[in-house]
């Protein structure tokens, strides 16, 4: 049975909509505001989401921009509803990756068109898959992005190009002790596209190699800078791409720009998701170790989303792990998410590591991740990603986290 998600927060339009498709034989289920429908779509897995644009909590931009972030609801086909049909509404939710939009008031027979067309198109799409199926947006916009950054990436338009820093968090003290750095691509011909689209694209074209050499050095640059300036300069901590990892240079790569830039290595985090270190698991220890013995530290991403057993967990040589934001998201309503995220703490309590939540938006995240002593956060709580500008102005200022 075809289920569908109706994301709208007027009740008697929502039980309108959930009626209307039930006696149409649809699978309909409700949420009254964003953060509902965020949570609805990763469990319920919808064939199809209906989501009001004005919503409560979070709105219908943000509900698309998560969900589109997400491997299980990247390419879930997804309508606006809007109460205005502005043009700039309607093209940041294309831009975003919504699949088309309905003006309220609309007719049964709008609606039922609306969703057969997109039902239509996705069962095309799996039949006849993108030759890089693990990219999130619809085929025809991936080539365009994928000429884009070609060119760019050809054109050594590495200006497009900004790294973006989010401070990390110790629970206890409140101190910030380290920064993520995140990549920006202000395509002139796209506007800005998100990593989430930027990242796998690069890895699936071999792009990734000299986007990664970049990144690389553009952190390593920018601490030099920050230490330069004075300032009392934070671990930043770089995600290696899967491709990147297994350059059979890399470990030279990083030694050689700690040289040039003349950076002790404790400046240096590198972050590989689970996904990437299980790949080849002998290799990753190997090539992990040399990481180690320059002195640089290792984060595990993602922790409890991919494929580690244990055992591997006790043998691979890391200082962090971090906690994907799916368990810490409605931590304090869900306890399932609940139970595992206490698990997963205590797992990384248990090997000695460090370990930090990801995606903490909320004081009661916050008290509940504090009560299970959990090392440090990242998260909207504190602080979004930040220009180079930005961040520095915060670590200058030595703000804090104090709740
Ligand atoms: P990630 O490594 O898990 O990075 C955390 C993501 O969560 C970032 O998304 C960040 O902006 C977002 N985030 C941080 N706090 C919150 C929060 O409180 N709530 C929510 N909903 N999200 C939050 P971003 O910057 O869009 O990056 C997405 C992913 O793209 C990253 O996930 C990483 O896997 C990849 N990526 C980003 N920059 C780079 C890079 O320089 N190199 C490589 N290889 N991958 C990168
Ligand atoms: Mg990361």
């Amino acid at each position: 049975m075809t289920k569908i998600l109706v994301i709208e927060d007027e009740e008697s339009v929502r039980e309108n909509i959930l009626d209307l498709l039930e006696a149409e034989d649809f699978d309909a289920i409700g949420a009254a505001n964003g953060r509902l429908g965020i949570d609805l779509a990763l469990s319920e897995s919808p064939d199809l989401i209906l989501c009001d644009l004005m919503i409560p909590e979070i709105n219908g931009f943000a509900v698309l921009a998560v969900l589109r972030e997400k491997f299980t609801t990247s390419s879930v086909p997804f309508i606006f509803l809007t109460a205005r049909s502005a043009k700039v509404d309607v093209r940041q939710g294309m831009e975003l990756g919504a699949d088309d939009y309905l003006t309220k008031p609309f007719t049964r027979a709008e609606l039922l068109t609306a969703i057969s067309a997109r039902l239509k198109r996705q069962a095309a799409i799996i039949k006849n898959p993108p030759p890089h199926a693990e990219v999130k947006a619809h085929p025809k916009e991936m080539r365009v992005i994928e000429n884009a950054l070609r060119r760019t990436i050809q054109e050594g338009k590495f200006r497009e190009f900004q790294m973006y820093y989010q401070p990390i968090v110790d629970i206890k003290s409140g101190e910030m002790i380290a920064v993520e750095s995140l990549i920006r691509w202000w395509s002139h011909k796209l506007g800005l596209v998100s990593p989430a689209e930027l990242i796998p694209l690069a890895e699936s074209t071999g792009l990734i190699i000299p986007l990664s050499d970049w990144i690389l050095e553009t952190v390593c640059k920018q601490t030099r800078t920050w230490l330069d300036n004075g300032l009392d300069v934070l671990p930043s901590c770089v995600n290696i791409s899967a491709s990147q990892f297994i350059q059979p240079n890399f470990v030279e790569k990083v030694a050689s720009l700690l040289s040039t830039y003349n950076l002790a290595p404790h400046y240096l985090e590198l972050e590989f998701t689970e996904t990437t270190m299980m790949q080849d698991i002998n290799k990753t220890i190997d090539i992990l170790q040399q990481l180690k013995s320059l002195g640089v530290k290792i984060t595990m991403d993602d922790f409890g989303t991919g494929s580690s057993s244990l055992i591997y967990l006790k043998k691979i040589p890391l200082d962090i792990i971090k906690i994907d934001q799916y368990f810490i998201y409605n931590l304090s309503q869900d306890c399932q998410k609940l139970a595992i995220t206490k698990a997963l703490i205590q797992i990384g309590q248990n090997l000695n590591l460090k370990v930090v939540a990801k995606g903490v938006e909320t004081v009661s995240e916050l008290k509940i991740l504090r009560d299970l002593r959990c090392y440090a956060m990242q998260g909207y709580l504190f602080s979004q990603p930040l220009s180079s500008f930005d961040f520095e102005q915060m670590l200058a200022s030595k703000q804090g986290l104090h709740i």
